[in-house]
C-alpha cells in the first residue's frame, strides 16, 4: 500500500503491441525496395498465441527468386565486393546500432509472430542479434589475420534459409558473417516467422546499404528450395530440420555450391552425483523449457546417476510447478506459445507415442489459454534407449529423462544418437569435464550451464546435425574461398 492507502500499481509494460507498426502486407525486399510478386500470391502470418493475423505477406515464385538473385549479382559485382573493407564494417556496425535503437520494436514483434516470452526476446535473442552484426563488423578488414590466407577472397552470392525458432537471431547468424566477408546474399526466413526479418529490411534501408546487398524474399518450402537450386548462387547456407538438410546435400552435391548445413539435434544434458543440484536443476529447465523448446541444442535427454535420481526428480518436479506458461507479451511468462499448429501436433504425436511405449508422463498443474497453441512443459520418466521420445526431435517442451551408473555408460548413451550438436556436463569436477568434453560427439559441450550462446563462439553439429560452423573466426570460413 502506498502511503496515501492506495493499492500498489503498476506502470504499463514498456514493450507492449503499441510499439510495432505493422502494415497490413508486405512485399519482397529486392534491389534495396518492397516490391510486389510477379506470381501474384500471398498467404497471412498469425500470432500463434492467438491466431490473430498479423499480416499478408508474400509468396515468392521462381522469377521472384531470378530477380532476388540478380539484384544480388548485380550488387556483389558493382559496389559490395569493389568497397574498401574497412567500408562494408562501418555498414554492419551501423546496422547493429540501428538494431539496438530498435530492439524493444524488434522484440515485441519476434514474440507477436513467434509466441517466445518477451523476457526472452528482450533479454536474449535481440542482444545477440546487435552482438553478432557488431562483431561481425569488426572482422570486416581483418580478415587477413582469420589464419584463412593472406587475402581470402568472397564467394559472391549466397542463398541463405532459416527455421522459425529463432527468427533474428538465425538471420544474424546468417548475413552478418556473409556480409563481413565481401558477400551479398538472398534471404528466405521460415514461413510462419517472416516479420522480423522484414523489419530488418527497413533496418537495411535506414542504414542505407546498397541496394541488392541483402534481399530478402518469403514464401514457404518452395520457394526455399528454388532458391537453393538456383544456379546463381555460390553458396547454400540453410538451417532446419535434418529431412530438408539432406534434400538440400542431395540437390547441391556435384555443383560448385559450397553448403553449411546446421540442423536438428537430441541433445544430453548430463547430470553427476557431485553436481549442486538446485542449480542444475535450473540449468535443466532453461535447457529444455527456454524458448517452448523449439532449440536445435535443447537439452531433451536428461541422463541423471542413479544415486541422486530421486533428489533431482523431486526439485525437477517442485520447479517445474513454478512456471508460468501463457501470453508471450507478459514480462513474467516463462512459456510462451508453440509455434504453429503442426508443430503442435507433432508434439502431441510424439508425446502419445511416448506413453503408448510404456514410458511415464508428467506435468504440473497448469492452465491453458484457450485460443492459439500451447502445451504444458512435460517430463517423461522411465524411458529407455528404445523410445521413440528418447531418439526423434520432439523440437517442444518435452524432456525424457533416463539414468546411468558411471561416466563410460553416460558418455555411451549421450552418444547414442544420429545427431551430434550439444551435450551438457553438470559435476564438481573439473578432470572429470575435460574428460567428458573430449568424449562426447558433441559441436557444443556445455559445463556448469546450458544454452548459452556467444557471437565469438562457433556453433555447428556433429553427424546427422550438419555440417559447418557458425559464430567466431570458424563462422567466416563458411563464407570465404579459402
Ligand atoms: P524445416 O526444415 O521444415 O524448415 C526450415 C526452413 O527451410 C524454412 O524456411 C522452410 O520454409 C525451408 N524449407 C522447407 N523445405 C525446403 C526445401 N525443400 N528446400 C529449401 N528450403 C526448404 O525446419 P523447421 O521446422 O522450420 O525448423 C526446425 C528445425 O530446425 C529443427 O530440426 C531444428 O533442430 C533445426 N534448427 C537447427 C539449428 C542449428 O543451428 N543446428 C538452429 C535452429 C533450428
Amino acid at each position: 500500500m502506498s502511503p496515501a492507502g492506495k493499492k500498489f500499481e503498476y506502470a504499463p509494460a514498456p514493450e507492449s503491441r503499441a510499439v510495432v507498426t505493422l502494415r497490413s502486407s508486405y512485399g519482397l525486399f529486392i534491389d534495396g525496395e518492397f516490391v510486389d510478386t510477379a506470381d501474384g500470391r500471398t498467404f497471412k502470418t498469425i500470432s500463434p498465441a492467438t491466431e490473430e493475423v498479423l499480416a499478408e505477406v508474400t509468396e515468392a515464385g521462381p522469377t521472384d527468386v531470378d530477380r532476388a538473385v540478380a539484384a544480388a549479382r548485380r550488387a556483389y559485382q558493382r559496389t559490395w565486393s569493389k568497397l574498401p573493407a574497412r567500408e562494408r564494417g562501418k555498414y554492419l556496425f551501423r546496422i547493429a546500432r540501428i538494431i539496438q535503437e530498435r530492439a524493444r520494436e524488434l522484440a515485441v514483434l519476434e514474440s507477436l509472430d513467434n509466441g517466445k516470452p518477451i523476457r526472452e526476446s528482450r533479454d536474449v535473442d535481440i542482444p545477440l542479434v546487435a552482438a553478432h552484426f557488431f562483431y561481425y563488423a569488426g572482422w570486416a578488414d581483418k580478415l587477413s589475420y582469420a589464419g584463412l590466407g593472406p587475402d581470402p577472397r568472397p564467394l559472391g552470392v549466397a542463398g541463405q534459409v532459416i527455421p522459425w525458432n529463432f527468427p533474428l537471431l538465425m538471420l544474424s547468424w546468417k548475413i552478418a558473417p556473409a556480409l563481413a566477408c565481401g558477400n551479398t546474399v538472398v534471404l528466405k526466413p521460415a514461413e510462419t516467422t517472416p516479420l522480423t526479418a522484414l523489419l530488418f529490411a527497413e533496418i537495411c534501408q535506414q542504414a542505407d546499404l546498397p541496394p541488392g546487398v541483402v534481399n530478402i524474399i518469403t514464401g514457404a518450402g518452395d520457394t526455399g528450395r528454388a532458391l537453393v537450386e538456383h544456379g546463381g548462387i555460390d553458396k547454400v547456407a540453410f538451417t532446419g530440420s535434418t529431412e530438408v538438410g539432406k534434400m538440400i546435400a542431395r540437390s547441391t552435391a556435384g555443383t560448385a555450391k559450397k553448403v553449411t548445413l546446421e540442423l536438428g539435434g537430441k541433445a544430453a544434458n548430463i547430470l553427476f552425483d557431485d553436481a549442486p543440484v538446485d542449480q542444475a536443476v535450473e540449468g535443466i529447465v532453461n535447457g529444455i523449457f527456454f524458448n517452448q523448446g523449439h532449440v536445435c541444442c535443447a537439452g531433451s535427454r536428461l541422463l541423471v546417476q542413479e544415486s541422486v535420481y530421486d533428489e533431482v526428480l523431486v526439485s525437477l518436479k517442485r520447479r517445474l510447478g513454478t512456471l508460468r506458461v501463457g501470453d508471450p507479451l507478459d514480462k513474467n511468462t516463462d512459456v510462451g506459445a508453440i509455434n504453429s499448429a503442426e508443430q503442435l501436433a507433432r508434439i502431441r504425436e510424439l508425446s502419445e507415442v511416448g506413453e503408448a511405449e510404456g514410458a511415464e508422463r508428467w506435468s504440473p498443474p497448469c492452465e491453458l489459454p484457450e485460443r492459439g497453441f500451447w502445451f504444458a512443459p512435460t517430463v517423461f520418466t522411465g524411458v529407455t534407449q528404445a523410445h521413440r521420445i528418447a531418439r526423434e526431435e520432439i523440437f517442444g517442451p518435452v524432456l525424457s529423462v533416463l539414468t546411468f551408473r558411471t561416466p563410460a555408460e553416460a558418455v555411451e548413451k549421450a552418444n547414442n544418437t544420429p545427431y551430434g550438436l550439444s551435450a551438457g556436463v553438470w559435476t564438481d569436477k573439473g578432470s572429470r569435464i575435460l574428460w567428458m568434453a573430449d568424449k562426447l560427439r558433441a559441436g557444443v559441450v556445455w559445463a556448469n550451464t546450458f544454452n548459452r550462446f556467444d557471437p565469438t563462439s562457433p556453433f555447428g553439429g556433429y553427424k546427422e546435425s550438419g555440417y559447418g560452423r557458425e559464430g567466431g573466426r570458424h563462422g567466416l570460413e563458411a563464407y570465404l574461398d579459402a
